[in-house]
């Protein structure tokens, strides 16, 4: 008998799920989820440790090796993120050693984690003043050193040559007489650090929020009974007090000794939220972990290592927050849990949102997904008791909603001399009524740049992307046409390359040229242009909504930049101008998606004493998405689309695949995917359903030509099961690359 301890390591790159056994050598521990280096073939890898076991070696039949080295010191996954991972990988086609990845902050994804270290100078015993006294007056400066380093204790070299102007030789000297030591420590890159935050306090709650909070509470008695529980879908209007509950219900979490994690759109993560959080938890500051797109990969990684190492307990971050190494979770938090960018748009193509829910079904642990427009697959799980609901109808300051008048930009066309306008006779004096009475505007357009893109009128030719099957957008700015897809970007030509006429033109509207007519028509107001071309400077959005907020801006013209997460009291006008931007586009969500755009953007007019108005420009006034917006009707709205989406077999009634294959060879893309489709639709599983073979509706991108079928299916296991076990037999060409959607967003 030799039993020994066994590690089963997944390693990183492997494409098969398969672990592969290796001995725990004497005198070293290893943790499941730690990450170690290990002999393959004859080279070496990394790899993580799924589980671990005590087995009789002798009885194998052949040698297992030993472990090299464990190139993390502590486990990076909880139990709970290793079971999560599985999930994933089952769900998502995804190889787990992937996803575990995917759950890491890059600097930790490697070998080493890549920590900052920075050198610290100490002393090596006790200095006393009459040590002080000793030393001869030629040595001044160094008794200077020596009593600072005293004063501080522990202090950054840097800081002590720097900021106290103590001389690298001095500190020499004294550490030649071993009187004070440099030694290397981790940092930690604290993007917060400076900030000082005023702590706020939790106000009294309204009965509904009561109603909220509770719901919660009970989530946990029953949780400590050992009963399951359901996710709470909290459908609370705009202002109506959702973010106060989620403070109110992580601090309890928090008095309990658990953690919580709260999933913003990275959209939404502005400062402002952000400083939300940060102000309540003012006086647990460092327990706070906040992840946005703006850290550098090392601050990222150290919030990251905060929360591993227990510090963090409350984490705010967007989509891959959910990945958090949380212990004892007590709450998850998905705020606009509605929101797209919850869903990854490459492998793994993850949504966070259903992530949440199945996390906090594996680590037993009530979710609150908060919306004012939630989204039909929650709302249906609602209507079919699978998630609880908990309404918040009124707004805290018992604001009305704002008033939404719908204009028909098509007559407006008629009327104008000058063939289609972009401001409408309403819109234009609304805004004049505004800056004459020093109220602001805030308009919105979905779309950057000058124009959609360039035309000849003689001939009809339209600038495209020679990588991609789109049209170029005219920046003016950096006077380039620039390709919205791969960032391609050529100078405009002054003739058509076509047949030489002068007549090109810009066609359609963008940000910018709004921002150039707006200086034209209102000559005296202060505008300001938000997207993300005119906001690359760093803090450039927060100086800009700090303005706004102090009403030194009258008009704020932007993108989806400016539609989440933001109240300015002084805002009494909303005006949409182009209502119809995203609902021609080749999506099932597209009605969802503008139905939630009016209402959230209308969400953002009056929200102070005075009362709001909304002006949406639209050329199909009749859309039921914008009629529905317009009443203000989110449950006739999901009602009327429910229905389209069960009679057309759309989700939430069933869930699809997307997939996808690519190759800058035409023809290669186009094979694979028919070889694909004939394998697919071999031996179909009941309740399965496959479309043709098609090109994308962006049938070329970064010069790669796409070509895609759609599967349809009542259960995503069974789905998930046949695709795998068709690609499973197959193999393609090196350049054609294979793309599995599950539950995809877009279609393109
Ligand atoms: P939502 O997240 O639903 O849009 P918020 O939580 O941002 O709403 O609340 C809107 C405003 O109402 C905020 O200024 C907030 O401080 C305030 N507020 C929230 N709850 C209360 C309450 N119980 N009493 C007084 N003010 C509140
Ligand atoms: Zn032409
Ligand atoms: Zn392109």
């Amino acid at each position: 008998m030799a039993v020994e301890q066994v590690a089963k390591v997944l390693i990183d790159g492997a494409t098969s799920d398969l672990s592969f056994s290796y001995l725990v050598p004497k005198g070293i521990t290893v943790l499941e989820g730690q990450r170690v280096r290990i002999p393959l073939r004859n080279r070496s890898a990394i790899g993580t440790v799924t589980a671990l076991e005590q087995i009789d070696t002798a009885t194998v039949g052949y040698q297992i090796k030993p472990i090299q080295s464990v190139v993390s010191e502590d486990a990076f996954l909880t139990a709970g993120l290793m079971k999560l991972a599985h999930w994933i990988s089952d769900f998502y086609l995804t190889p787990v050693e992937s996803v575990i990845r995917t759950m890491l902050p890059k600097p930790s994804r490697g070998g080493e984690e890549k920590r900052k270290f920075a050198k610290f100078v100490e002393l090596v015993d006790e200095v006393t003043d009459a040590d002080l006294a000793a030393m001869p007056a030629r040595q001044e400066k160094q008794r200077i050193a020596l009593e600072k380093i005293r004063e501080l204790k522990s202090v950054l070299l840097s800081e002590l040559t720097g900021k106290h102007e103590i001389s690298r030789s001095s500190i020499k000297a004294l550490e030649t007489k071993n009187l004070v030591k440099v030694t290397e420590k981790i940092v930690t890159r604290d993007p917060m650090k400076e900030v000082d935050y005023v702590p706020s306090k939790a106000l009294v709650m309204n009965p509904e929020q009561e109603v909220v909070l509770k719901m919660v509470f009970d989530s946990w008695d029953a949780i400590g009974r050992g009963e399951p529980v359901k996710p709470i879908l909290l459908y609370g209007v705009t202002g109506s007090g959702k973010t106060e509950v989620y403070l109110q219900a992580i601090q309890r979490a928090i008095d309990e000794g658990k953690g919580a994690i709260v999933l913003v759109p990275e959209i939404a993560l502005t400062p402002q939220t952000a400083d939300r959080f940060k102000q309540r938890f003012a006086h647990i500051k460092d327990q706070v972990a906040i992840l946005h797109s703006n850290l550098s990969e090392g601050e990222r990684h150290d919030e990251w290592r905060k929360v591993l190492d227990q510090k963090a307990r409350i984490v705010i971050g967007a989509r891959s927050a959910i990945f958090s190494p949380i212990k004892n979770l007590g709450l998850i938090v998905v705020d606009e849990e509605h929101e797209n960018s919850y869903k990854q748009d490459s492998a793994p193509r993850y949504q966070a949102r259903d992530i949440a829910v199945v996390r906090g079904h594996l680590e037993k642990c009530p979710v609150l997904l908060g919306s004012a427009t939630p989204s039909l697959e929650t709302w249906k799980n609602a209507e079919t008791g699978k998630y609880d609901v908990a309404y918040m109808r009124q707004r805290v300051d018992d604001q009305k909603m704002p008033l939404i008048r719908i204009i028909d930009m098509r007559q407006e066309g008629r009327k104008a001399a000058s063939g289609p306008t972009i401001l409408s006779t309403k819109l234009r004096k609304s805004m004049e009524e505004r800056l004459a009475d020093g109220e602001q505007t805030i308009l919105f357009l979905n779309r950057r740049g000058f124009a959609r893109n360039i035309l000849c009128t003689e001939c009809g030719y339209v600038s495209n992307c020679r990588h991609c099957a789109t049209t170029l957008t005219l920046h003016r700015g950096d006077d380039r046409l620039i390709c919205h897809i791969c960032g391609f970007s050529q100078l405009p030509p002054r003739k058509c390359p076509e047949c030489s006429s002068k007549s090109v033109v810009n066609a359609g509207y963008g940000t910018e040229r709004v921002e150039e007519i707006l200086r034209q028509v209102f000559t005296d107001a202060r505008i300001t242009r938000v997207d993300t071309d005119s906001m690359r400077k760093k803090n450039a959005l927060r100086d800009t909504l700090n303005a706004f907020r102090a009403r030194k801006i009258d008009i704020l013209l932007g993108t989806q930049m400016i539609a989440k997460g933001l109240h300015f009291p002084n805002v009494t006008l909303v005006g949409i101008l182009n209502a119809d931007v995203g609902l021609h586009i080749p999506d099932i969500r597209a009605g969802e998606r503008t139905f939630q755009l009016l209402t959230q953007v209308a969400g953002r007019a009056g929200r102070g004493e005075l009362e709001g108005e909304v002006v949406v420009q639209t050329y199909t006034p009749h859309h039921p998405s914008i009629q529905f917006a317009r009443h203000h009707d989110f449950e006739g709205f999901a009602e009327q689309e429910l229905a389209m989406r069960r009679q057309f077999k759309h989700p939430p009634y069933i869930h699809m695949a997307l997939i996808t294959c690519r190759s800058v060879h035409q023809e290669r893309a186009e094979f694979s995917l028919k070889t694909l489709h004939a394998r697919l639709t071999k031996n179909l599983p009941e309740g399965i359903s496959v479309t043709d073979p098609l090109p994308s509706p962006l049938v070329k991108s970064h010069d790669q030509w796409r070509f895609q079928v759609v599967l349809k299916s009542n259960g995503a296991r069974s789905l998930a099961r046949h695709i795998r076990g068709v690609l499973s037999q197959l193999t393609f060409p090196n350049d054609v690359i294979v793309t599995v959607d599950i539950d995809p967003y877009s279609m393109a």
